[in-house]
């Protein structure tokens, strides 16, 4: 069966997207001025400009410009691997075969670069309150591999975790933590920037996070020597000598200062896209108040989210049947009730973007047999389940429940209001 979408609402002409670049021009000006002065390259006054901007922003000491959030988070790795474990030998990764915890639910860019220092993943469970790494499943991790030193955490779609339970928890156990705050940069957690809390953390300017350069990324940190090492890594690694003399194996991993004009041009215009951003999660808070749903819940108290998606999540008592196979689905129509398929396919209809939530790392075939540590203990379960109307695997139920909504700064509100209409014919 599909979703048919009613005569009465019409699609789109243009497609409105879940999360696309929104330019400004100064963009183009900078790119520009690389183009003119030939700094066509991975050195440049872009790079040196974005650097020093993004330190001053989260108010951490160095910023390394990389073409990826990824390669940062690689970066990250390695920094950390070699600390902990000691210098590897050319052709070991610095984590091999020392396991690393990490969030769960999340892009699976957080968990791959553990891989590729030949880490071995450990996942922690979601907490209920703000979607991120659960610290009470975190504590329960280190009772089962008491050994383990490096701890990777995400702020889902921009919303700030349990900083201080995750960093207590990590401190009472020796452990590094790595942040990824590469969907949450300008969010804040008790007025402190996300990107600040790790020893080496990182952020993203992939095409579609709150500001972009079209891809990009930075390792953030305080410590001038691993900002060293990784400028020196992530330009293939050479060593001052008259030729190209290598004593460490290399990575081609520096930011183009063309990409940096990008991110220059958008940096002026964070606040301007986290202000939109919000509005757009408000009037989708608003338009939803009275149905069987929510939306995806932030610590008012303590942190100030960048809303770079906004999502929801259907009460338990309010999902029709829904079944996920590994690559496809299918669900039961009931009146009063829907489910993040049936609503994924209304938006699709009227030429709109969602998108289901990231599918946990723990339920992700390539990651089946790592562990996965939840507040009621270790192991999978085999389906969605509560025990005293708590959920005993947390990101199987927000992935089951919840779904991401077209969050792009450029939808109108007359356009954001035929979303809404939409979705709530779904639980007619
Ligand atoms: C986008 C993203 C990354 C990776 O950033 P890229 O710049 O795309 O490599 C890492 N982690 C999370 C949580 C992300 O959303």
């Amino acid at each position: 069966m599909g979703f048919k979408r009613p005569d009465t609402i019409k699609p789109f002409d243009n497609k409105i997207w879940l999360a696309s670049p929104t330019m400004h021009g100064d963009e183009l000006k900078y790119m520009q001025e690389a183009y003119e002065t030939n700094w066509m390259s991975t050195v440049g006054a872009n790079i040196n400009e974005v650097e020093r901007i993004t330190c001053e922003k989260i108010g951490c000491k160095y910023a390394v410009a990389l073409s990826a959030g990824t390669a940062a988070l690689h970066m990250a790795m390695k920094l950390a691997g070699q600390e902990l474990y000691g210098q590897p030998n050319v052709g070991h990764g610095a984590l091999e075969g020392k396991k690393v915890f990490s969030s769960d639910m999340t892009f699976d860019a957080t968990v791959n670069p553990i891989v590729y220092e030949g880490g071995i993943p450990v996942f922690i469970d979601t907490e209920m309150d703000t979607w991120n790494m659960d610290p009470i499943a975190l504590e329960k991790a280190f009772e089962t591999y008491p050994d383990v030193k490096l701890v990777v955490m995400a702020h889902l779609y921009g919303t700030p975790g349990k900083i201080d339970e995750l960093k207590a928890v990590c401190e009472k156990h020796g452990a590094i933590i790595i942040e990824d705050a590469a969907e949450s940069l300008g969010a804040t957690y008790k007025g402190a920037q996300t990107g600040i809390f790790g020893k080496y953390n990182c952020i993203s300017f992939n095409g579609n996070k709150i500001i972009t350069g079209s891809a990009g990324g930075m390792l953030l940190t305080d410590s001038k020597e691993a900002a060293d090492k990784v400028r020196k890594w992530s330009t293939q690694a050479r060593e001052n000598a008259p030729w190209y003399q290598h004593e460490e194996l290399g990575y081609n991993y520096r930011m183009s200062n063309v990409i940096a004009g990008v991110v220059r041009g958008q940096y002026p215009y964070l606040d301007t896209h986290i202000a939109q951003k919000k509005a757009i999660y408000e009037r989708y808070k608003e338009g939803l108040k009275d149905l069987p749903v929510s939306m995806n819940p932030f610590d008012a108290e303590n942190s100030e989210p960048n809303y770079w998606l906004s999502c929801m999540i259907i009460d338990r008592d309010a999902m029709c049947k829904q079944v996920r196979g590994e690559r496809d689905v299918c669900y039961v129509k009931e009146a009063g009730k829907s489910c993040p398929t049936e609503i994924l396919e209304a938006i699709a209809s009227i030429n709109a973007e969602g998108r289901p939530i990231w599918k946990p790392m723990h339920m992700q075939p390539i990651y089946r047999l790592n562990g996965f540590i939840t507040r009621k203990g270790s192991g999978r379960a085999m389906t969605n389940a509560y025990i005293d109307g708590e959920a005993v695997d947390v990101s199987m139920d927000i992935f089951e429940r919840g779904l991401c909504l077209p969050s792009d700064n450029k939808m109108k509100v007359e356009q954001q209001n035929v979303i809404i209409a939409a979705i709530r014919k779904c639980f007619e």
